[in-house]
């Protein structure tokens, strides 16, 4: 082995290698398999060409090369026990495989492995065991045909095949149906990877001890198995292979441990920097750090093929992984939600490879973190709870806890079976698992889980119009029904007055249930005008008659029904019940992020008729946490000078502490004085309308009358209260929440300006937080930038372009080395003319040339041979033909001639260029010219 390769080297060596010998790189299937129910996860590269070895699907391709994606963490290839305490289990991984579909067989499969492992990637010769199968049961012949082959592979010890029996050596599908020998590949790695050293073991291939390492299998599907035990051989056979990929990165990489490969030092950096730990402090206590590595790829993985945290099936893995690396990460100190930052170290890692990541990005890093805070606001009160219930076990001498408790854990605390049971065993107890599954089941049953989820859209209006009759009946709810007030406290008391859950009005619900929540009243806003519902929780305290708390947390909103709004969201804890006195909360810090964003737009909106004019009026909006956008009518784009402009403008009304005042008016008086209303939208008689009082006399008089706003002046013809007298900034019709100063805002940054429609515009900015992440962001590139290039940030410009004037230089001196290069290269090359029939030919390859260069070189070739030649020059797939005149008038053309010897393109008849398809064929390609000219000439 020359350098180490990396990991993503390594997969990429293995795709080019079987795609140099004729496969189609297949990109790999969802850990989701579609259109098999059996199946919870991806669990190996065979899942996706299943049907194609049934024989019920067909591909174009009868060879295939992948990297797929998988899961064993449920069912029957369950590794999770292991995960974590050992250095080779995973959750997720990726097998590596070449595939043949009744096209090549145990020849070309097994030298190729052997290539592969030796020559490409440079395994030791010596070192390398091969298995194949004999029947213990003696019923199926033996694979001598692949130990032969295995003996013809150079430099393969004949002493190195082994045969094993039907368990190691022999693979079916099914009970019944395609299946066949496998011949796997192992590695002796030394004495001193034996991890039973010393001791009396069986220390050989398929042994004991960790000396010894399965690298490949590969697998030939040969047979046709039936109910009875008889086989019959298969029309068509074929070649099925899989090699673990963190295992042969791990032994490329000469580490003892697939957390030490590259694949995970983004991860483990990531971890010790917010741990503190030393390198030799983590290898000292490797386990948490293992498991919350591999749950974060495998989190990460899962949310980018859209199975997010949830409470059933394969999202309740997901819950459940998360929440397992989120107490490991308790372990090494860690409190604060970590796994996004993990996250993005894997997105690094694998998103080249694996596009979906970078996609998902956002959902990733999203759910992640979301599902820390809500299992950090139950995990103590749940683990305290268990803890007395193992004290209970032992004081009564047992040894495994009832699986109804460890469920009850569940649908109360969201503690998952999994990490009860790690808790128990870690005190050297066990938790039922039977008995957990027979609870769940009840419980989903109970619920109406089988059910399908709430009716969407407006088609259940009906259904909570008659919630709310009830409800008022009983005089629960006003005529108006709930109290919408989002403007004054964030933070509201009332009765729960109704649970939907599975489109069914409920007594109680309980953790993991996705719940519609009816309130009195409500803090809480509800989209419009752009701006996007809040989110929070509800929650009640432990009440008098001894209730246990619970907690749900809010999403989303909706308006059900006229005069019904819901609060959408999920039981975090507890069993919340119709009749509970709860807290409503608004989630305030992100509440407040919008509130900057919206007065902000109010800012924008009144920069940009500064800065383009009155007919720059709002055509659309959106408010949300993390930024804002904005739609205007303008003809063309901003010029950098006027996006500047309007920046500063918005931040020097932001320096300026504006006050921000909301007030109901009659419709028609906000209309007369000049508020800013928006077209086709439709206002009651009364409208809310948003001042901010331009206190720092910021517009000048003409701007004030540009832009329609009252003036003092009108003020006083118009009388009003006294504070509509001060000088506006700005003045609009809006039913969001603001600040109270405009300095609240803190700072405001444009991050992008392009076209929205025809004749709108669209501008996204962000404040605040928002802001301050950005500004640190670009200055954290900004020095790293200037670190690469060996500057400071103030010269960074200067040494881009000087470096930049380098490179043309450079290129400038590389070109004419290359052309001179070729020029001698050519010269040599005369002697090397053929004579053909009486016609001077030359066929040559000039290596790193351009089109330029070719046609260069094609020139001076005709200036030695003036008559009776032919020249054809390649370089790389490009290629070049040239003849002289006369043999053009003897018949023959430039572009015919590239055509001949397979390639494509076209010129004038006496010089032509184009392209030959495959790099591979370029070298017969310029041996079939002689030939060409031969046949073709006359
Ligand atoms: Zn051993
Ligand atoms: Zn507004």
């Amino acid at each position: 082995m020359t350098k180490k390769l990396s990991g993503n080297e390594i997969r990429q060596t293995f795709i080019d290698f079987f795609v140099e010998h004729g496969h189609t790189a297949v990109p790999s299937m969802s850990l989701v398999p579609g259109g098999d129910a059996t199946l919870l996860f991806t669990n190996s590269g065979m899942v996706q060409f299943k049907d194609v070895f049934l024989g019920t699907d067909k591909r174009p391709y009868k060879r295939a090369v992948d990297s797929q994606k998988c899961m064993r963490v449920a069912g029957k290839h369950n590794d999770l026990d292991d995960v974590g305490r050992d250095d080779t289990h995973h959750t997720f991984f990726e097998m590596l495989g070449n595939w043949s579909f009744g096209d090549y067989y145990k020849k070309e499969a097994i030298a190729w492995s052997w290539q592969l492992l030796t020559d490409v990637w440079g395994l030791p010769k010596a070192k390398l065991y091969a298995t194949c199968f004999e029947d213990d049961q003696g019923h199926i012949p033996s694979d001598d045909e692949a130990a032969d082959i295995w003996k013809e592979q150079p430099g393969f010890d004949p002493s190195h095949v082994l045969f094993f029996g039907r368990k190691e050596n022999f693979w079916q599908m099914a009970e019944t149906g395609p299946c066949g020998p496998c011949s796997e590949i192992h590695i002796d790695l030394g004495e001193e990877r034996d991890n039973l050293r010393g001791t009396d073991h069986i220390c050989g291939v398929n042994g004991q001890c960790t000396r010894y390492l399965e690298l490949w299998n590969n697998v030939f599907i040969q047979y046709n198995l039936f109910d009875d035990g008889h086989l019959e051989p298969l029309p068509q056979k074929h070649v099925d292979t899989g090699m673990g990929f963190e295992r042969i990165v791990s032994v490329l990489q000469g580490v003892d441990s697939n957390y030490k490969t590259d694949l995970f030092t983004g991860s483990l950096d990531v971890l010790r920097s917010l741990t503190g730990h030393s390198q030799e402090q983590m290898y000292a206590d490797f386990t948490p750090y293992r498991v919350v590595c591999d749950h974060a790829r495998a989190a990460a993985f899962l949310i980018a093929d859209g199975v997010v945290p949830g409470n059933a099936g394969r999202n309740y893995i997901t819950r459940m992984i998360i929440r397992r690396a989120a107490r490991f990460g308790t372990k090494i100190g860690l409190r604060e939600p970590f796994l996004a930052k993990v996250a993005e170290a894997v997105i690094e890692e694998y998103g080249s490879f694996y596009p979906e990541l970078v996609k998902s990005r956002g959902a990733i890093l999203d759910n992640l973190t979301r599902e820390e805070i809500r299992f950090a606001r139950t995990i103590e009160s749940g683990t305290a709870q268990l803890e007395n219930l193992l004290s209970e076990l032992r004081a009564s001498n047992q040894t495994t806890l009832n699986g109804r408790r460890a469920f009850d854990l569940y649908a109360t605390y969201g503690l998952p079976f999994e990490i009860s049971r790690d808790i128990a065993r870690e005190h050297g107890l066990d938790v039922d698992e039977e008995g957990f599954k027979a609870a769940r089941e009840e419980h989903s049953l109970a619920s109406g889980g089988g059910k399908a989820m709430g009716k969407t859209g407006g088609e259940d209006a009906e259904f909570f119009a008659g919630i709310l009759k009830d409800l008022q009946k009983h005089k629960k709810l006003g005529e108006h029904g709930v109290e919408y007030d989002p403007y004054t406290s964030p933070r509201l008391e009332g009765e729960v007055l109704a649970l939907v859950t599975n489109g069914q009005s409920v007594e109680s619900v309980s953790f993991g249930d996705q719940v519609q929540v009816m309130l009195p009243k409500t803090g809480f806003y509800i989209e419009s005008g752009g701006q996007v519902d809040d989110t929070g929780y509800i929650r009640a305290e432990r009440s008098a008659s001894g209730d246990e708390a619970w907690e749900i947390e809010v999403t989303s909103m909706r308006r059900a029904s006229a005069g019904v709004i819901v609060h959408v969201g999920e039981v975090i804890s507890g069993q919340p019940k119709v009749g509970d006195l709860a807290v409503a909360e608004v989630d305030i810090r992100r509440r407040h992020d919008i509130m900057r964003n919206h007065t902000a737009t109010h800012l924008l909106h009144a920069a940009l008729h500064q800065v383009l004019g009155e007919h720059a009026r709002q055509a659309g909006s959106l408010v949300a946490p993390d930024r804002l956008r904005f739609d205007f009518n303008h003809p063309e784009a901003m010029t950098p000078e006027q996006i500047e402009r309007v920046e500063q403008i918005v931040n020097d009304a932001v320096a300026a502490d504006m006050e921000v005042t909301p007030k109901l008016k009659a419709r028609e008086d906000a209309i007369a004085e000049g508020a800013m209303a928006l077209f086709g939208e439709k206002y009651g008689e009364t409208v809310r309308t948003i001042t901010i009082i331009d206190s720092e006399g910021l517009l000048s008089p003409a701007q004030k009358q540009a832009s329609g706003l009252q003036t003092l002046a009108e003020a006083v013809v118009h009388p009003a209260s006294v504070a509509e007298h001060q000088p506006k900034y700005s003045y609009e019709l809006c039913g969001g929440t603001h600040l109270e100063r405009t300095s609240d805002i803190g700072a405001f940054i444009i991050v992008s300006e392009g076209s929205a429609a025809a004749g709108v515009r669209r501008i996204e900015a962000v404040t605040g937080r928002g802001a301050y992440d950005l500004i640190a962001h670009r200055f954290k590139l900004l020095k790293r930038t200037a670190a690469i290039v060996k500057s400071s940030v103030e010269e960074l410009p200067f040494k881009v372009e000087s470096l930049q004037d380098e490179v043309a230089d450079l290129k400038k001196e590389l070109a004419s080395l290359r052309t001179q290069q070729a020029m001698k290269m050519m010269e040599s090359q005369f002697s090397s003319v053929q004579k053909v029939k009486d016609v001077n030919v030359l066929a040559m390859q000039v290596p790193n040339s351009d089109m330029d260069t070719l046609r260069m070189l094609a020139d001076k070739f005709r200036e030695k041979y003036p008559n009776n030649a032919i020249a054809v020059l390649a370089s790389g797939t490009a290629v070049i033909s040239a003849l002289t005149n006369d043999i053009v008038s003897r018949g023959m053309k430039a572009g015919d001639l590239i055509t001949a010897i397979g390639g494509r393109g076209g010129g004038r008849p006496n010089m032509a260029q184009g392209s030959l398809p495959d790099p591979a064929m370029v070298n017969d390609a310029m041996s079939e010219v002689v030939k060409v000219v031969e046949e073709k000439l006359i």
